[in-house]
């Protein structure tokens, strides 16, 4: 009965993710399920990715734009996540404020896959949120949390600032401007975030896990890319899921 009720739990939060990863980058506000290309509201069947799926409403229904795979693949990543903490985590207190950071990392990294963002409109309550829960949770504890957060957003800043500055000496160079960055400045609030969720010391190990995800993804990615002769300099990679796998990686 508990299983069934964690994995019901589960699907919600996926529903929840969902929605907010169609609203947020578009509309800048939280919304009820609706269409991300035109901004109709769902049918109630279609609320759930799943659902959508099983009653054949696959698209929306003003504009006819089809909703993919996200949301299914999304409600069933959070019903095994949300049962994989359920049996992991030993008290409720810990599985609730797991959920509630895993899940926001979710987000960020739908969102950042799919529109190269990291919204403000999400960084900062999100920052609240895994902040408080550190703070009022014996461990990492008020003073590990507030050094984490820091040390991620000063860390994660001086990188930004180097992308910068490399990337106006290349512009230089070739007289014209490189458009892409490694960091942009949503990553620097994500590791902040990062930092706030593992705390001081476990920051450093999230961040170095993260960049080796990252920087082992690019060399594969640049390999198979040589390999096929479609190498092209400065392809850009969303740094932030790779930066939140080190998260949850060093947060459980
Ligand atoms: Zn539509």
């Amino acid at each position: 009965m508990d299983y069934i009720l964690v994995a019901f739990m589960g699907l919600m939060v996926g529903g929840i993710m969902n929605a907010l990863a169609d609203s947020l980058p578009v509309q800048r506000q939280i919304n009820t399920p609706s269409c991300r290309t035109c901004g109709a509201p769902r049918p109630l069947r279609a609320w759930l990715g799943v659902g959508g799926l099983l009653t054949r409403a696959r698209s929306c229904p003003y504009c006819g734009t089809p909703r993919g795979l996200r949301a299914p693949v999304l409600e069933v990543v959070t019903i095994f996540g949300t049962l994989w903490i359920f049996v992991y985590q030993p008290s409720l207190d810990r599985f609730m404020s797991s959920l509630l950071v895993s899940a926001i990392f979710l987000l960020i990294a739908v969102i950042d896959l799919e529109h190269r963002l990291i919204l403000h409109v999400v960084s900062l309550p999100a920052g609240a949120v895994i902040g408080l829960l550190g703070v009022l949770s014996p461990t990492p504890g008020p003073l590990r949390t507030l050094a984490g957060g820091a040390v991620g957003f000063v860390a994660v800043l001086g990188l930004f600032l180097l992308g910068e500055a490399f990337a106006k000496a290349v512009s230089r160079l070739r007289g014209r401007a490189l458009e892409e960055v490694a960091f942009g400045f949503g990553d620097v609030n994500l590791a902040a975030l990062i930092g706030l969720a593992v705390g001081w010391p476990g920051v450093v190990a999230a961040l170095l896990v993260g960049m080796l995800a990252a920087g082992l993804f690019s060399l594969i990615y640049l390999i198979t890319m040589l390999a096929r002769k479609r190498y092209t300099a400065f392809v850009p990679i969303p740094y932030g899921p790779f930066l939140i796998f080190g998260a949850l990686l060093v947060y459980f």
